[in-house]
């Protein structure tokens, strides 16, 4: 490190440490917000006070502003940095340098896409979405859709926070770049595998527990089985064994408790 990023660092853990010695979460607001969101009630009394922690210093680093006339309150931001941590649980805040907005609208909001066609002539559109990640920029989501964490298998906020980790790099085909102190090869195979696989079973049209989306493209299968990851664990871990180990050891988590304890 050079003497800068030395006091940097040292700033940010001050900042850090007092933010989490100032900042009260009403006990009522918090048993609310996490009694709605039912993937959490897997975490253990520690992982769910370490979460909290994390909370705090998320809203403390982060800006949330309401969009679309939504007045951002209490619940909103705490059930939002909940939600945004689950993933960073035992990564840390820094899983999530390099930006700071997060953007909330009180339901889908309207995006312009272009498409290039196979004739090269380039079509714009409209279309609502419930949650998008800029890269180096902010996070939008829509609340009606981030606020019950909704059904298992689906968490926008999830989603969109997985784009984020996974925007610090990606390989040829467009997976993110494993951790690090991970297996490389064994990540690509278990990625690359699991998405043909996918991409299969929705081209031949049969039913799947997973959102079908994930077929559209590497990131987008990344960022949907990260939701099932960490919201139909138990799900994933038994249809998609190799894919769960390496997201366990991706997120350094494994809420379907299937993992030997040094995996
Ligand atoms: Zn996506």
């Amino acid at each position: 490190m050079k003497p800068h990023n030395v006091q940097m660092a040292f700033l940010k853990s001050w900042r850090r440490k007092r933010a989490l010695e100032k900042t009260q979460i009403d006990a009522a607001l918090w048993l609310r917000v996490i009694g709605r969101l039912r993937f959490l009630r897997g975490l253990t009394a520690d992982e769910l006070s370490r979460l909290r922690e994390l909370a705090i210093v998320f809203l403390d680093e982060k800006e949330l502003h309401g969009a679309g006339g939504l007045a951002i309150d209490d619940d909103i931001c705490l059930s939002i940095a909940v939600q945004a941590c689950l993933p960073i649980l035992n990564l840390g805040m820094d899983a999530y340098e390099g930006w700071v907005g997060v953007v909330v609208y009180p339901d889908e909001f309207v995006i312009e896409r272009e498409e290039m066609d196979e004739n090269g002539v380039v079509h714009r559109f409209h279309e609502g979405v419930s949650g998008e990640a800029w890269d180096g920029g902010p996070v939008v989501l829509s609340w009606r859709d981030a606020s019950s964490g909704s059904f298992a298998g689906y968490n926008v906020v999830i989603h969109e926070f997985a784009h984020k980790l996974a925007m610090s790099g990606a390989d040829n085909e467009g997976f993110p770049l494993p951790h690090s102190d991970m297996d490389r090869a064994r990540w690509q195979d278990a990625l690359h595998a699991a998405f043909q696989r996918f991409t299969g079973q929705v081209d031949r049209g049969e039913p799947t527990i997973v959102d079908p989306y994930a077929s559209e493209h590497p990131a987008e299968f990344f960022a949907v089985m990260s939701e099932m990851f960490f919201t139909a664990s138990a799900v994933l871990a038994r249809d998609w064994p190799e894919l769960y180990a390496q997201l366990a050891a991706y997120y350094r988590q494994d809420p379907a408790g299937t993992l030997p304890p040094a995996a």
